[in-house]
């Protein structure tokens, strides 16, 4: 297994933001994976770091990254994943022996850890739909369990996982069967439809800045709020989608914390909506981070 110590995470991550981490492990089997876990108790564990702001004053603690866990197996409709195999794979393997369940995720990097993390999801689909039981390692005794799909507690943008109990290994899923033709024209659409109002990733990103309040858009909030204009030195709101921030090249975790507050002071000010991040902040933090953290994240993550 590679091991590297004092290690930048930048380039790791979508946002291309990040400083030193002390130690980062990367396991290649899932027995690999739960002795780490037994052995580092509160390592971090990620996947493709496409949904968190990276420190850029780095990590005192360990990270295991899961990216070199890409085990997947199709049996009829039945779908094993470890936790690292990453979305668009999974949509394009599946894709091409006529199974449908995984178009929405062509579109972003997300690992299938951080998928069901996150229960992400696009265009009307989304990853909890087709899951049947995740193993898990649980790390208040250090015991790997199954859990079927009603236990992990799924709405939007959460799971069970978001409680840091447990460390998804490997999930399994039921998919429909779908004529080939439909499910790649369905693929089609929907990287389409990112093209054309999403930055890719030549254009350092996290997705989504900040998740739909209730019944609502955050993107169109935020838009209506004028956000597109805002521009820093290093990092900017993306021209065409108002919840979307770019990284121009330098950008630092403060500078992407200091747009997010902008950005949540806009919304609050027009429409008294206290937007919730969807990005997580982790890492160490400055006096100054601290405070922007203080206003995001307060209420709504640890
Ligand atoms: C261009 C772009 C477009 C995007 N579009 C979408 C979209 O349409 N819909 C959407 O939902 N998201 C979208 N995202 C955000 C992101 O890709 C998803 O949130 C994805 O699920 C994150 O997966 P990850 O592997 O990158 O997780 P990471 O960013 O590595 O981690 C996110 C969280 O998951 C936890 N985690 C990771 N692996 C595990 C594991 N094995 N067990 C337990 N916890 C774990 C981490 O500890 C962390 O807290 C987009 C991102 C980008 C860059």
């Amino acid at each position: 297994m590679k091991v590297k110590e004092n290690f930048e995470i930048k380039n790791l991550t979508t946002y291309k933001i990040g400083g030193i981490v002390k130690k980062v492990y990367f396991p290649e089997t899932q027995s690999e994976l739960t002795e780490l876990l037994r052995e580092h108790k509160s390592a971090l564990v990620l996947g493709s770091c496409s949904n968190i702001l990276f420190s850029s004053n780095g990590y005192d603690g360990d990270i295991i990254l899961t990216t070199e866990l890409k085990q997947f197996e199709i049996r009829g409709t039945h779908v094993f994943a470890s936790c690292g195999v990453k979305g668009p794979l999974l949509a394009q393997k599946t894709a091409e022996v006529g199974l449908s369940g995984f178009e929405f995720m062509i579109g972003f990097p997300g690992s299938i850890g951080g998928n069901i993390y996150m229960n992400a999801g696009a265009h009307g689909q989304c990853i909890s739909d087709s899951l049947t039981r995740c193993c898990l390692f649980d790390r208040s005794n250090c015991e790997v369990v199954y859990k079927g799909k009603d236990e992990l507690e799924f709405s939007y943008r959460r799971s069970i996982l978001q409680d840091e109990r447990y460390i998804l290994l490997h999930a399994e899923f039921d998919l429909k069967k779908a004529p080939r033709e439909e499910i790649k024209s369905l693929i089609e659409r929907n990287l389409e439809f990112r093209k054309n109002i999403q930055p890719s990733l030549a254009n350092p990103n996290a997705g989504s800045v900040f998740k739909n309040p209730d019944n609502d858009s955050a993107g169109r909030l935020l838009d209506k709020a004028g956000v597109k204009t805002f521009d820093l030195p290093r990092a900017k709101v993306w021209d065409n989608h108002a919840n979307f921030i770019v990284n121009k090249g330098e950008a630092t975790s403060e500078d992407i914390l200091t747009l997010m507050v902008m950005m949540y002071n806009a919304v609050k000010k027009q429409y008294t909506i206290e937007l919730k991040p969807e990005t997580i902040f982790l890492g160490n933090k400055t006096k100054k981070e601290e405070e922007l953290w203080n206003i995001l994240y307060q209420k709504t993550q640890k």
